[in-house]
């Protein structure tokens, strides 16, 4: 029995069984005066957890070293409270208290032979200094993005001798932290890409031709340099194309031409396209190595190895880039948050046990809700100091039990794997045929087949438990379930969907009789749709826009009406909310936002203004319901009173989204036997002591 996954090897390591295709993955390359161990590169990543969680986000890029990324780097590391970054969690080397929690990353990141990197930025216009109350400085004066009610000011000649100056100082102290690579941060947000931006208007030195304009990043390199003393690498990431056509930088026109002109300067060209969304597309708009077409020609301007992304999980498709001269080293930042040890299995020949990431962009959200990193498919990220998670490595069972888990979508696979291979005995028991639950559904509709990756990885490592027993097309009851005489049952049934109207904004069941109402569950059952569509979404997420998106493909004439101020609001997130607005118009579906439903008549659908109250009444054929879900929780009320451990998982606990059931399900395997005073949940607190 195999009490937790093999713990892994490295080169030089027993048991290497790598296809020798992927030889190539796992050569050397120098940057600097350091040569890493491999070709896999994790960029820089936001993770919600930064200077205010410094344990929680040293441990984390600790486990990506331990997988095998070769140069681990940090998020945005801001180097002077005229640039705060705040409220974002993020890193800062403003002084010598900055040093030891950047440290303490540098030690987990070398304890595993990898190279530690630190993403050095400055931002201009993007944060208006909320804490310091610093005037914020850009190329030239504007107000600073977003809303808030402040101009940044141009910089002079003065302000710039200043940057130059703390830069140094900051990258001086990168190097007293330990770093071996010390990054100058060129992204969309940042002064140095401002300066370079075509958008920059100055007059002077620092503006009008390309190589005016890129003097800043030259000189904030050379101030690297500097600061490092010798002692650190030295990357550039850079944006060489906006996305946004003539009005900014475009590879083709400037992009590669800008990194001609600093060709050999750094040791290291990191790339970056357009804004994150730009980087960073959910796999719903875009695929694998969707980046490829900016790449190209970056390698015939400079010796330098050149890293760039593209959601790579596919070892093929990394091979290629490399094997075709477009990258020298494989940059994945998503890939390696939902499987630190991606290049590990790849080295060990494990490539069936690689959780691949979907695209769903979880990870990004935590960025913008400031809190620790989570995953979809990896849910042990962000929990690796607090929880004491690693993610290959599980507690084995206290003692020998059965445990009987009901239903098998994300909460209830991923809850029998665990207990699997923890070693405990599990009956997996589930309605349907296919293995799934709610993905089953929700990967057919448009763009989001990768959901069903969840499924399969979970599956495919079950299916190789010698002690997990899969009872599919079993509708279990209480009778049943006593039947098996496990005295430990997990209930992962999953939700369905309300048609009563009861929603976050409406407490009360609405009067709706008067016109066809449908749910999501209807639609997947094959409901049939015609005519005026009415999708009501007060869930916010991406079922709403999804549905609309298919109907309209369809042919129905479909209104998408939501109470918030965009249309899938929580896609803000997900950094998809303005490609859904584009996805939604293209297909030719009316958005109504700032409405909330009131209730239903023969003269049509009743809505109010959410701020004004004004009514409005829309006439349409049928309405389909996205505000709540129900748990489906009545085996919990039926068992109650026989001898036995019942516990509720994931959405029949509370329906929540598919990263929730999985964290749910993993928490349950692990804990599962703990008493709860052994389970930990450690907090970093201000230290009063020093302050
Ligand atoms: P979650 O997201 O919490 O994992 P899902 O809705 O995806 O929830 O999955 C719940 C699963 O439970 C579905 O596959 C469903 O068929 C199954 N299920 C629900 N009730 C029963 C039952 N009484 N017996 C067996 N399986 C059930
Ligand atoms: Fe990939 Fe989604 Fe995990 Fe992010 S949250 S790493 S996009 S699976």
């Amino acid at each position: 029995m195999a009490l937790g996954l093999p713990t892994t090897r490295f080169p030089g390591g027993e048991e290497q069984i790598r296809d020798s295709r992927y030889d190539v993955l796992f050569e050397p390359v120098r940057i600097g005066r350091f040569t890493t161990r491999n070709r896999f590169y994790q960029p820089p990543h936001c993770n919600g957890m930064g200077n205010l969680r410094p344990q929680a986000h040293a441990a984390m890029r600790g486990i990506k070293a331990e997988g095998g990324w070769a140069v681990v780097n940090t998020e945005h590391c801001s180097i002077h409270p005229t640039s705060d970054l705040m409220p974002e969690v993020l890193q800062s080397l403003w002084d010598e208290d900055d040093i030891p929690p950047l440290a303490l990353m540098c030690d987990a990141v070398h304890a595993h032979g990898s190279l530690a990197g630190v993403q050095l930025a400055y931002a201009a216009y993007y944060n208006a200094n909320k804490l310091s109350r610093e005037i914020p400085m850009g190329p030239m004066g504007r107000p600073v993005d977003g809303t808030f009610p402040l101009h940044a000011r141009a910089m002079d000649l003065a302000d710039i001798r200043n940057l130059r100056r703390w830069w140094r100082e900051a990258a001086e102290r990168a190097r007293r932290c330990g770093f071996d690579i010390v990054n100058v941060d060129a992204n969309f947000s940042t002064i140095a890409f401002q300066f370079l931006s075509p958008r920059n208007q100055r007059a002077d030195e620092y503006g009008g031709s390309l190589r005016n304009r890129a003097r800043l990043l030259r000189e904030l390199i050379e101030e690297t340099r500097a600061g490092v003393q010798d002692a650190c690498a030295v990357s550039v990431r850079l944006i060489v194309d906006e996305l946004c056509g003539d009005v900014g930088l475009r590879a083709e026109e400037e992009g590669i031409e800008a990194i001609s002109l600093l060709a050999e300067l750094p040791d290291l060209w990191d790339i970056v396209i357009g804004t994150w969304a730009g980087d960073s597309p959910t796999a719903r708009f875009a695929p694998e190595n969707d980046h490829e077409r900016f790449l190209a020609g970056i390698k015939q301007v400079t010796t330098r190895p050149v890293v760039g992304v593209g959601r790579f999980t596919s070892p093929d498709t990394m091979v290629s880039l490399v094997r075709r001269g477009i990258l020298d080293m494989i940059g994945a930042t998503r890939p390696s948050i939902a499987d630190p040890f991606l290049p590990s299995k790849i080295e060990e020949g494990r490539l069936e046990d690689i959780r691949e990431c979907i695209g769903c962009n979880i990870c990004v959200s935590s960025h913008f809700m400031m809190t620790n990193l989570r995953c979809t498919q990896n849910p042990t990220i962000g929990e690796e100091w607090r929880r004491d998670w690693h993610p290959e490595i599980l507690r084995p069972r206290d003692r020998e039990e059965t445990v009987l888990v009901v239903g098998a979508g994300p909460a209830g696979l991923e809850c029998a794997r665990v207990l699997a291979e923890r070693g405990y005995d599990v009956m997996l028991a589930e309605r349907s045929r296919e293995l799934g639950g709610r993905l089953l559904h929700e990967s057919r509709l448009p763009g989001m087949t990768t959901y069903l990756r969840v499924r399969d990885w979970r599956a495919g490592q079950i299916a190789r438990l010698p002690n997990v027993a899969v009872f599919r097309e079993s509708i279990m009851d209480r009778a049943t379930i006593l039947e098996t005489g496990a005295a430990h049952v997990i209930l992962a049934t999953g939700s369905v969907w309300r048609r009563d109207g009861v929603s976050r904004l409406n407490g009360r069941p609405l009067s709706l009789g008067a016109i066809p109402v449908l749910t999501p569950d209807d639609i997947f059952a094959g409901a049939k749709i015609s005519g005026r569509v009415m999708i009501y979404d007060e869930d916010h997420y991406y079922m709403g826009g999804l549905l609309a998106e298919q109907l309209a493909r369809a042919g129905a004439d479909v209104i998408l009406v939501t109470p918030e101020a965009e249309l899938s609001a929580f896609t803000a997130n997900t950094l998809e909310l303005q490609r859904i607005a584009l996805r939604l118009d293209e297909a030719g579906v009316t958005g109504l936002t700032h409405h909330v439903l009131v209730g239903a008549d023969s003269g049509g659908v009743e809505l109010r203004h959410r701020h004004t109250s004004r009514p409005r009444t829309v006439a349409v054929d049928m309405l389909v319901l996205v505000t709540a879900r129900q748990p489906v929780d009545e085996l919990y009320r039926d068992l109650a009173g026989a001898v036995i451990d019942v516990v509720r998982i994931g959405d029949c606990l509370a329906p929540g989204a598919v990263f929730h059931a999985v964290h749910g399900g993993h928490r349950a395997g692990r804990e599962f036997g703990a008493a709860e005073q052994e389970i930990p949940f450690r907090r970093e607190r201000i230290d009063l002591a020093r302050v």
